[in-house]
């Protein structure tokens, strides 16, 4: 599957704003990386690059042999999860699912086989007909999980997925969230604000602050009390 590499990958936007000042690690294959630190720290233009969102302004983004900076968007085999869900209103589940696919090109009973593999995975087949606006928050993030899951990517990127949901389907999500990542044996990098997720999802943490890495290892090492 894939690894990916960050080797002294900078982002200075337009205007000047160094958001990322050559920050350097690696995430073996399979495994789980949460980013935290302050707001502002550069997480999200850190998770940002590795989707391809954004452009590296220099360094080095790799996920398995490829080179992120020099491949298009149907190559990279990311698939990314919003807090803010991202779903098409307008559109029903079946079709926010099945969207990014038929942009590629994928033939339908592939389309719909993928579909319905992942709404059976996430539970909710019997949601298929419905709006975003008729669903639950939870449900929502599902839908937007199931999105991601059709493509079948090598990584997985999620940014701060859980931060609109309430304190109890929180916990619940993090469990399914986990469960997926293992199940799929994908890459993941997971941006959060709660201390609590991070310590029980990560495999590896890394604490930015001011667009550099501060530390870095087992949530555990990282967390211990000096
Ligand atoms: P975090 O996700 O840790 O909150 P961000 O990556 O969103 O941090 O932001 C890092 C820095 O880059 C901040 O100073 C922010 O204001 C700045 N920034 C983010 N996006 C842009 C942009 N599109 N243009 C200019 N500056 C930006
Ligand atoms: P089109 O009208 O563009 O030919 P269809 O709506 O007939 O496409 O869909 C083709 C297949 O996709 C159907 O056989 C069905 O299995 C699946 N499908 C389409 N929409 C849904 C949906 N909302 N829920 C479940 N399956 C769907």
């Amino acid at each position: 599957m894939a690894q990916v590499t960050l080797t002294n990958v900078k982002k200075v936007y337009f205007g000047g704003v160094e958001a990322v000042k050559g920050v350097s690690f690696d995430i073996p294959d399979g495994g789980f990386c949460v980013l935290v630190g302050p707001s502002g720290c550069g997480k999200s233009t850190l998770l940002r690059m590795v989707a391809g969102l954004e452009t590296i302004s220099s360094g080095e983004v790799t996920i398995g042999n490829r080179v992120v900076n020099q491949i298009g968007p149907a190559e990279r085999d990311i698939a990314m999860v919003f807090q803010n869900y991202a779903l098409y209103p307008h559109m029903s589940v079946y079709d926010n699912m099945a969207y990014g696919l038929r942009n590629l090109g994928t033939p339908k009973d592939e389309i719909d086989a993928r579909v319905k593999e992942a709404a059976r995975i996430l539970a909710i087949e019997a949601l298929l007909e419905r709006r975003p606006k008729q669903l639950s928050g939870g449900q929502r993030q599902r839908v937007a999980m199931g999105r991601a899951i059709v493509r079948k990517p090598q990584v997985f990127l999620f940014d701060e997925p859980l931060s609109n949901l309430d304190a109890k389907l929180r916990v619940q999500m993090r469990v399914e969230i986990k469960k997926l990542q293992r199940a799929l044996g994908v890459t993941a990098i997971y941006v959060t604000h709660d201390q609590v997720e991070a310590m029980t999802l990560s495999d590896k943490l890394v604490v930015m602050n001011g667009g550099q890495v501060e530390q870095i290892g087992l949530p555990a090492e990282v967390y211990k009390k000096p």
